[in-house]
């Protein structure tokens, strides 16, 4: 999840630094100063990446009912904490074939962090994730978006490649009838959706927004000739 309170915490430090640059660095998604990452999928298809942060939640499931209906593969950044307290929803997440993606073990804002405590924080949840699943992830999506020094080197050690977004649906905030315009406006090839199975690591959170957005919006987008790939395979320019 978003909040401008990190934004506004971190770009106030960072120009009071008088250095503006590093404010950009920190949230564009296309900025790969601080980490690399990206933002876009390849664009020789009609394809789009929904991804899901914040999960598993109580609700995960219903969410998985509704892909599942139409076939539809995606990729969940999870947080570890989250992975502990519903280790077989996670289960279930990788059992219906998507992807699992590591969100931090405890979905701090890492700005301002130590390189240890930022390390750690990765760390922890790829162990998590994979005690849980069998799985150990090969991307990571940092919290808020916000990136920081030592980021680049946590994800050289642990072999993960950082991934933003093109569109995010600030479905935490908004109700479905902004949200929905927002990802239909936003859809083109290659193009990496942001929505949230579960709200930073509140448990039985509401995410009845998420659930009513993603129902309406994956047969709209079918009918336009849209099909829905996980991350490693829109982020492979070659796959037929
Ligand atoms: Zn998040």
């Amino acid at each position: 999840m978003i909040e401008m309170g990190a934004f506004v915490e971190c770009g106030a430090a960072a120009i009071s630094a008088s250095a503006g640059v590093l404010a950009y660095a920190v949230r564009v998604p296309s900025c790969t100063m601080l980490a690399p990452s990206v933002c876009k999928g390849a664009t020789t298809r009609a394809a789009i990446a929904l991804t899901f942060d914040d999960g598993p939640s109580e609700s995960t499931p219903e969410l998985l009912e509704i892909l599942g209906g139409y076939g539809v593969p995606a990729t969940f950044f999870q947080c570890g904490a989250n992975v502990r307290r519903l280790p077989q929803v996670a289960r279930e997440v990788v059992a219906a074939g998507h992807e699992i993606g590591n969100h931090t073990e405890t979905h701090p804002i890492l700005c301002f962090k130590s390189t240890d405590f930022i390390f750690h924080q990765l760390a922890a949840a790829e162990m998590t994730i994979e005690q849980a699943t069998g799985v150990r992830p090969r991307l990571f999506r940092a919290p808020f978006g916000v990136r920081w020094f030592g980021l680049r080197q946590a994800q050289q050690r642990l072999g993960l490649t950082g991934v933003m977004w093109t569109t995010i649906a600030l479905d935490w905030k908004w109700p479905e009838h902004r949200v929905i315009p927002r990802l239909l406006n936003g859809a083109a090839n290659g193009a990496i959706f942001c929505l949230h199975d579960g709200r930073r690591l509140q448990p039985q959170p509401d995410i009845s927004v998420t659930l009513r957005t993603v129902r309406e919006v994956l047969p709209k987008l079918m009918e336009r000739g849209f099909h829905f790939e996980r991350l490693t395979e829109i982020l492979c320019p070659t796959k037929n």
